[in-house]
C-alpha cells in the first residue's frame, strides 16, 4: 500500500476475540450471531469478542504475562456468553450458578469487571487463553480493529449462553457445519470468521495457531487479505484516489474459475502488484466496470492486458472511456453473465446487469440471485453520501429512480464500492432516498427566502464543510436545482435561483 493511503487511515483499535471449545478434542466452537442493527458486521455470525477498554490495561498490569487483549477477551466472553475464564486462589473456576447474578450486575453497570473480580477474589491466568494470532481489519472501513484471536476451553461447570441484545443467538457448531450453511446461502458469516473456520475445518482449536501461521506470515509481508463476504465472492479493497473520505475502492472477484473482476480501481503500481499477487493461480473471464470514474477503472486496462480478457461495461461508460480504455463487450440493462457452477453445486449462477444512471450515465449495478447479492458500485457509499453531479454527467431524478429500481430486488447483502457491505440492503437504500428528500426540502426552504446564487445556497446548506469539499457540494446543489427546474419548481435568472410561484 502506498504511504499516501496509510497516512489517510486511522490506526486500528485493539480488540480481542475467543474461539471457545467445550473440550480440547472437540471440533465444535461457540459462534454468535451479531444483531442486524450493529454498525460493524451487523447480521453476521462471528466469534465472541470486542474492543479493548481502557480499564483492561489496568487489570493487565496486575498479573505478569497478562496483556490487555487477554483481559478484553475474558471480559467480552463473559459479557457475551456468561463464560468466565477466571479462578479463585485455589485455582477453581466459579460455577454457572454463581455467574448468572455476577453477569447481570456487570451488564447493568452496577459493578466494573475489575471490581467484580476483586470482590470475589478471582484472578485471570494467562495460560487459560492461547494466542492464535492477530488480524487487522483491511482498509475498507474507517474504523478498523487489530484483533487478537485466542482459543480457550469451557471451564467445568459453566455454560455458554447469549442474552439477546447486541448478539441475537449463540450455539456450538463445528467449522464444517457453519461453512456448509454459509455455502448453502443459509447464513452470513463475517470474513475473519470464515477465514478462521476454514483454518480449523476438521481440526480442533489446539491446531489453530499452527494452521493460521502460513496465512499470517503472508499477510505480514503486505499481501491482501482473503475477504469472503459470500461464497464465490472475494472482496478486494484497493487503494484508489477517490473523493474524500474514500481511500479505497472495493473490487470484487465473482464466480467460479474463471471469474469476473469488478472495478479494479488501483492506479498505483505497487497496489496493482498486490492485486496480481492475490490473483495468482486464478483465471479471469473479464474485467467488469460499474462506471467510468478513475477510482473504479485504474487497473482495468493493465488487468485486461495481463490476463488477456475483455473489458465489459455499459455503452455509455465505453463512450466516456474512449481513447483511454477499450471496452470490448457491452453490457446493457438485463444482460446476464454466466458465473459457472455455484459454490454449493446447485443450479445456474449468474450476474445480471441493472442500468442505474444518475451518479454516472452508464452506471451499472449487478444482481446475483443465488445468494441474493446486490453489487451497487457508487449508487450508495457506506462512508458518506454519493456525489450526484448536475447534467449531463449526473442526474438527480434518474439517480432517485435508479435507487427505487434497486429496492425491487430482494437482496440479502448489499456490496458497495466504498465502505463495508451491509446485511440490511432495504434499510441502506431507504436511508439514501430519505437523505436526498431531506436535502431537497432544505433546498426548497432556502429558495423560499428569495433569489440566490449556487455559492450562496451552498454556503447556507453545507455550513462547516471543509473548503476543499465546497466545489463538490456546489455540484450537489446544482443537481438539486436542475431537478426542481425540470419539475417546474424552480427558475433561474442571471445565475440567481428562486422557487417557482
Ligand atoms: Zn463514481
Amino acid at each position: 500500500m502506498s504511504t499516501v493511503s496509510l497516512r489517510r487511515l486511522t490506526p486500528p483499535a485493539p480488540a480481542a476475540s475467543v474461539l471457545l471449545a467445550r473440550a480440547c478434542a472437540s471440533q465444535e466452537v461457540f459462534v454468535v450471531a451479531r444483531a442486524p442493527t450493529l454498525r460493524f458486521l451487523g447480521g453476521f455470525l462471528a466469534f465472541p469478542g470486542g474492543k479493548v477498554h481502557s480499564s483492561d490495561d489496568e487489570l493487565a498490569c496486575t498479573t505478569p504475562g497478562l496483556t490487555r487483549q487477554h483481559v478484553a477477551a475474558v471480559r467480552e466472553l463473559f459479557e457475551e456468553t456468561g463464560v468466565l475464564l477466571a479462578r479463585d486462589a485455589r485455582g477453581a473456576y466459579p460455577t454457572a450458578e454463581d455467574l448468572v447474578s455476577l453477569r447481570r450486575q456487570l451488564m447493568a453497570g452496577q459493578v466494573t469487571f475489575h471490581d467484580l473480580l476483586r470482590k470475589h477474589q478471582l484472578h485471570l491466568r494467562p495460560e487459560d487463553l492461547t494466542v492464535a494470532g492477530s488480524l487487522v481489519t483491511p482498509p475498507f472501513v474507517p474504523f478498523r480493529f487489530d484483533t487478537a484471536f485466542f482459543t480457550a476451553v469451557l471451564p467445568p461447570g459453566q455454560t455458554a449462553e447469549v442474552w439477546p441484545g447486541e448478539l441475537t443467538e449463540g450455539s456450538w457448531r463445528s467449522a464444517e457445519q457453519v461453512l456448509a450453511e454459509w455455502n448453502a446461502g443459509d447464513r452470513l458469516v463475517s470474513p475473519p470468521t470464515v477465514m478462521l473456520l476454514q483454518a480449523i475445518r476438521g481440526r480442533t482449536i489446539e491446531e489453530l495457531p499452527e494452521r493460521l501461521r502460513p496465512l499470517l506470515d503472508k499477510l505480514a509481508t503486505g499481501a491482501l487479505h482473503p475477504i469472503w463476504f459470500s461464497p464465490g465472492v472475494q472482496m478486494i479493497p484497493l487503494f484508489a484516489e477517490g473523493l474524500p473520505p474514500s481511500t479505497h475502492t472495493n473490487a470484487y472477484l465473482v464466480g467460479n474459475d474463471p471469474a469476473y473482476l469488478i472495478d479494479p480501481g488501483a492506479s498505483d503500481a505497487a497496489e496493482q502488484q498486490r492485486l496480481f499477487d492475490l490473483l495468482a493461480g486464478r483465471r479471469l473471464r473479464g474485467v467488469v466496470l460499474t462506471h467510468h470514474h478513475s477510482d473504479h477503472v485504474g487497473a482495468a486496462k493493465v488487468c485486461a492486458e495481463r490476463y488477456g480478457v475483455p473489458v465489459l461495461a455499459h455503452p455509455l461508460t465505453a463512450q466516456a472511456l474512449h481513447g483511454r480504455i477499450d471496452v470490448q463487450q457491452f453490457l446493457n440493462d438485463g444482460d446476464c453473465l454466466d458465473l459457472g457452477t455455484a459454490p454449493d453445486g446447485k443450479g445456474a449462477w449468474t450476474l445480471q446487469a441493472i442500468h442505474t444512471p444518475g451518479h454516472a450515465p452508464g452506471h451499472l449495478s449487478f444482481w446475483e440471485p443465488r445468494y441474493r447479492l446486490l453489487f451497487v458500485g457508487d449508487m450508495v457509499s457506506m462512508l458518506s453520501s454519493v456525489l450526484i453531479p448536475p447534467p449531463p454527467e449526473g442526474d438527480l431524478a434518474e439517480y432517485l429512480h435508479s435507487l427505487q429500481r434497486l429496492q425491487a430486488y430482494p437482496a440479502r447483502l448489499l456490496l458497495p464500492a466504498h465502505g463495508s457491505p451491509s446485511a440490511r440492503p432495504a434499510h441502506v437504500l431507504e436511508q439514501a432516498l430519505a437523505h436526498r428528500k431531506e436535502r431537497e426540502e432544505q433546498l426548497l426552504q432556502a429558495l423560499q427566502a428569495g433569489p440566490r446564487t449556487v455559492p450562496e445556497l451552498t454556503l447556507e446548506l453545507y455550513r462547516g464543510l471543509p473548503p476543499e469539499l465546497m466545489r463538490f457540494a456546489e455540484m450537489q446543489i446544482q443537481a438539486g436545482l436542475h431537478k426542481l427546474q425540470r419539475e417546474g419548481r424552480s427558475t433561474v435568472n442571471a445565475e440567481r435561483w428562486q422557487r417557482s410561484s
